[in-house]
């Protein structure tokens, strides 16, 4: 599922590409991926331009010269290719990010004035893209709900503790995971924050030292980093803003590494459920509670 990194990988690109750009029409094959009357597309999309690309926890904001902005959600399948002077594509990892366009997991295509298009292709279908008016943002349902970013700018180490003690009770990786706690922490960087914290997923946020939110809150901040530099995770193929395979799995500490050796003691990475999530740890390292 692309999180973080990998939308905020999908932002540069864009940001690169779009700003300045006209829409010159849209075409929809799956009325569900974005749900606007044609009318309203009409009047607030076509012949807008693109003023900004920005991004809220997983959700990319494209601003338009009409004052109305496209959210766009990847969800689980979700990708965007870009086709125009050049091709940058980004999302989940599958053959559609290099192969022709459109396929059967496009959804939407936003043709531009001078010729090039953008793909919004979702294989499974639960991505979506709203329209919004940009003054309205900061109350649109999904956004609202969603807490503080992680990074850009970095959450200070303050903000990010009493953020995670406003739910003491909750176990770390289902906190890490919560959206309205801090916004954008999906499950690779969630274990991968915790095996770098040395912290065990099933302890409770209450039970974290100082010296413990102070790890964490660097774990989670160096593994987002480094993974928006390195365009991104991928579990097969990953294309990032120029086009180079993203390359976390292959600095993933213990991330799909069930069975292979903790980069810092040895022991063998085991696989478990928390959260309701496939969650691998160093039982070394990460002393269950
Ligand atoms: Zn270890």
């Amino acid at each position: 599922m692309p999180e973080l990194p990998e939308v905020e990988t999908v932002r540069l690109g864009l940001s690169r590409r779009l700003p300045g750009k006209v829409i010159r029409s849209i075409d929809i094959f799956h009325g569900k991926a974005f749900d606007v009357p044609e009318e309203a597309r009409k009047v607030l999309c076509v012949g807008a331009s693109v003023v900004e690309v920005r991004r809220r926890g997983k959700v990319l904001i494209v601003d338009l010269s009409t004052e109305y902005s496209l959210l766009i959600h990847l969800k689980m399948t979700g990708q965007v290719v870009f086709v125009g002077e050049d091709r940058f594509a980004a999302g989940h990892p599958n053959d559609s990010l290099v192969s022709k366009l459109p396929d059967n997991s496009t959804r939407v295509i936003f043709k531009l004035e001078d010729g090039s298009h953008v793909y919004f292709n979702d294989q499974r279908k639960f991505g979506w893209i709203r329209l919004v008016k940009t003054s309205e943002l900061p109350e649109e349902e999904f956004l609202k709900r969603l807490g503080p970013e992680p990074i850009n700018p970095d959450i200070s180490l303050k903000d990010f503790k009493n953020a995670y003690l406003k739910r003491p009770n909750m176990k770390a990786k289902a906190a890490l995971l919560s959206q309205d706690i801090v916004a954008g922490v999906g499950n690779i960087y969630a274990d991968e924050s915790l095996w770098a914290a040395k912290l065990h997923p099933e302890q409770k946020m209450t039970s974290l030292t100082d010296v413990d939110f102070a790890n964490l809150h660097k774990g989670l901040l160096d593994v987002l980093k480094l993974s928006i530099e390195r365009g991104g995770s991928s579990n097969h193929t990953y294309v990032n803003a120029d086009g180079v395979k993203g390359s976390f799995s292959s600095f993933a500490k213990v991330f799909r590494r069930e069975g292979q050796p903790c980069f810092t003691c040895g022991t063998e990475i085991i696989k478990t459920r928390s959260a309701g999530r496939g969650t691998h740890t160093c039982p070394t390292c990460q002393v269950a509670p």
